[in-house]
């Protein structure tokens, strides 16, 4: 690269004024007496000004430039073949100190680079920090979280975050973005000892550079067109409060400080985010059930009536389903009452997974739940009732040692309007629905009667 181009890349004020520089020390040294001159030995200062303010490119170019005017211009025999070797000697020695600074000036470019682009990174976590801490609402700073991840990492496709569950048996979506296949993404990631070999809610982040060969299930394939992800546990105070996903289109799409860097956020956001929850959890404990982590009945009379407005305006179905857990008290007389409570937390935990994303379940009382289920008809509600009460049988409980136990539950559907027409009716007859179940000999699910009102 010439003189003039390295000047017209980088600091061009500095190259320039050094460059006059040298013209001038040149014309006084030949003023002066050439190679003799008094000023002589100045001929390295404009390289040690460039080695300082200039890139390696300038110094070397100004290198040459000086040895070449040192040899042609300052020594008086200046015809080829008439140097000698003191000519040629000081000729390099200008050449030589140009280019060790210049290497010099490279390999401390380099560093400045590196530790420059450190500090960006750190005020970038600690802007990311702020803006989690300045959000009031869960919500808001999950969405903030997504929107941060891209300025860390900018070509990523698809993201996800990720919670503890109450119960701290899964981690549940809380938010996602670009995922390609939004309906077939995992909701729920089981925390049992078999599969924690793949999420981190704890220690290293995991790497998964060929997702397509995992089967699907597997959290690297969270996001199902994904080539590549990356999955980061969110830690606050050494407990883990969730995870992190991340991903790209192409097989092994992120470096390693990519990783640490994704690790890094994580590790920023994770005590703001778990003092936003804590306090939506403080505020919503009026509504909230501590059992079950569910909503409680307060709640379910809220958003009862709130649905029947709703329903009533836009012309949608509302459906209800009262579940009861059948012979519980059983449960409490076998196993002890600290027991029971402990089932009754895993049963909210199952009736939360088993319910769609719509679906508002709640703990109705003792060992009773509910499930409101917007814009949904009868049949439809059924299902979910059904889904439930599946689950449920299925599930296994270790309330003692050396001992698994198995429950059910009966369930009563209704539905406004097809049975009836107001809030009152409604769980009256979700509640009728129920009692037939039981009568008819539990485990299974009945529905109310259409039309009798
Ligand atoms: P059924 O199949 O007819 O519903 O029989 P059941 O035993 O489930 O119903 P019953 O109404 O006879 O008993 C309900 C039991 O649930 C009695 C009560 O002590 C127990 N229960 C209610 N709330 C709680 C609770 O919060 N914790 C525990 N451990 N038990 C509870
Ligand atoms: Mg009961
Ligand atoms: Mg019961």
């Amino acid at each position: 690269m010439t003189i003039i181009a390295a000047l017209k890349k980088r600091n061009p004020k500095h190259s320039l004024v050094i460059f006059l520089f040298s013209l001038l020390l040149i014309i006084l040294m030949d003023e002066t007496g050439g190679e003799f001159s008094l000023f002589y030995p100045l001929i390295y200062l404009p390289v040690v000004f460039a080695i300082v303010l200039g890139n390696i490119e300038y110094i070397i170019g100004l290198g040459i430039f000086l040895s070449l005017t040192t040899l042609f211009i300052l020594h008086p025999h200046n015809q080829i073949g008439n140097y000698t070797l003191n000519d040629i000697s000081q000729c390099l020695s200008v050449l030589l100190i140009s280019l060790i600074g210049g290497i010099y000036n490279l390999y401390f470019q380099r560093e400045r680079q590196r530790l420059q682009h450190t500090v960006q990174e750190q005020e970038a976590l600690l802007n990311a920090s702020q803006i989690i801490n300045s959000c009031d609402k869960l919500k808001y700073a999950m969405n903030s979280v997504l929107l941060l991840l891209r300025t860390f990492v900018p070509d990523l496709q698809g993201m996800a975050v990720y919670l503890m569950e109450e119960s701290r048996q899964c981690l549940e979506l809380a938010v996602q973005s670009g995922i390609g296949d939004p309906d077939k993404m995992l909701r729920w990631i089981e925390m049992d000892s078999e599969k924690r070999k793949w999420t981190p809610p704890e220690g290293e982040p995991f790497y998964y550079s060929d997702c397509k060969s995992m089967d699907m299930g597997h959290p690297a394939r969270i996001d199902t067109l994904a080539g590549s992800s990356v999955c980061v546990g969110i830690n606050s105070l050494n407990a883990s409060i969730g995870m992190i996903y991340v991903s790209v289109q192409h097989e092994k799409g992120f470096t390693k400080s990519q990783i640490s860097l994704l690790q890094a956020f994580a590790d920023r956001v994770g005590f703001p985010l778990q003092k936003i929850r804590l306090q939506e959890q403080l505020e919503g404990m009026a509504y909230m059930d501590d059992m079950t982590g569910l909503e409680n009945f307060r709640s379910f009379r809220l958003h009862l009536y709130d649905e029947i407005h709703r329903a009533e305006r836009y012309k949608h179905p509302l459906s209800l389903v009262i579940l009861d857990l059948d012979g519980f008290k059983g449960v409490n007389d076998r196993y002890g009452h600290p027991s029971g409570d402990r089932l009754l937390s895993e049963i909210g935990s199952i009736i939360r997974r088993s319910v769609r994303q719509i679906d508002i379940p709640v703990r109705y009382g003792g060992e009773e739940f509910a499930i409101l289920c917007p814009e949904t008809s009868l049949d439809d509600a059924v299902k979910v009732a059904e889904r439930v009460r599946n689950s449920v049988e299925n599930s296994r409980f270790r309330l003692i040692d050396d001992e698994i136990c198995t429950i059910t539950l009966s369930g009563g559907v209704s539905s406004y309007p097809e049975c009836s027409n107001n809030a009152d009716h409604l769980i009256q007859s979700a509640d009728d629905a129920l009692y037939e179940a039981k009568k008819k000999g539990k485990n299974q699910v009945s529905i109310a009667q259409i039309n009798r009102y």
